[in-house]
């Protein structure tokens, strides 16, 4: 379960991106967070992962307080975490496999990351995860090779092998085609449902996120301004999320 309580984020250039957000999300949750750009999903992914450091408020995850977290602390909290970024973020010069193995780093330390030392338990799990995805075929293959779909579909991979006990996905379509955001969600989901691990996921198309998710976030100038089942979000409250009409809750 994850308790967000208070939460608050202020850029040093003043934009309160966060503004006293509350929110439980349970176990095995499903989740499509929704908004106008600038609204604050970015922001409230990244600092449930601590890429961005909250101003204040608390995110209890698992009954952990992961808000103060630094040093060794975050980095273990980090690699509980999977995120599945907008530009995919892999190193394309590498083979799929090497890039799966990078879910693996915050299991090692430093130097033996950099050396490339992985265990048969590290490599056992990327190739699990690639074959989740799809692409045991593609291995050995240099991601720069792969197409837009192939590449997130990596990404998903290295996120899955880090055996996250969350998954966050920041806008995972928003650089492809289309007609491959069914298969994108499709793995989200189909992870969601096996391991029963909380998936959170920025959505623009609020079509997949009716026909993916199981509930919704709503922001708004980054208050939360409405949640719950994903078959509340009628037409109707849509048109109040998107114009700003609501109060935060
Ligand atoms: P969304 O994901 O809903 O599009 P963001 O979380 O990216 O929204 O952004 C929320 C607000 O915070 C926006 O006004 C955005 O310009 C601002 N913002 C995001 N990142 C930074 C940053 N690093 N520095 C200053 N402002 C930022």
């Amino acid at each position: 379960m994850i308790e967000v309580r208070n939460l608050t984020k202020a850029f040093p250039d003043g934009t309160l991106a966060l503004n006293d957000v509350n929110v439980t999300i349970p176990d095995g949750d499903f989740v499509a967070v929704i908004g106008l750009s600038g609204a604050g999903k970015s922001t409230f992914l990244r600092c449930l992962n601590r890429l961005v450091d909250p101003t204040s408020g608390s995110i209890l995850v698992g009954g952990q307080d992961v808000a103060p977290l630094s040093g060794r602390k975050l980095q273990l909290y980090r690699r509980t975490v999977g995120f599945v970024f907008q530009q995919f973020n892999l190193v394309t010069r590498l083979s799929v496999l090497d890039n799966v193995l990078h879910g693996r780093l915050g299991y090692h330390s430093t130097f033996s990351g950099m050396l490339g030392l992985y265990t048969e338990d590290d490599y056992a799990r990327a190739r699990d995860a690639i074959r989740l995805v799809g692409l045991s075929e593609k291995e050995d293959t240099r991601v720069s090779s792969l197409s837009g779909g192939q590449q997130q579909r990596v990404a998903i991979a290295r996120a899955i092998a880090q055996d996250p006990q969350l998954m966050l996905a920041d806008e995972p379509m928003a650089s492809l085609d289309p007609r491959l955001s069914d298969v994108i969600l499709g793995l989200l989901r189909g992870y969601n449902e096996e391991k029963g691990v909380s998936v959170l996921i920025n959505i623009h198309v609020l079509e997949h996120a009716r026909r993916y998710c199981k509930n919704f976030l709503a922001f708004n100038r980054g208050r939360l301004v409405a949640s719950g089942p994903i078959a509340d979000l009628t037409s109707e409250l849509e048109t109040e999320i998107y114009a700003g009409s609501l109060d935060a809750l």
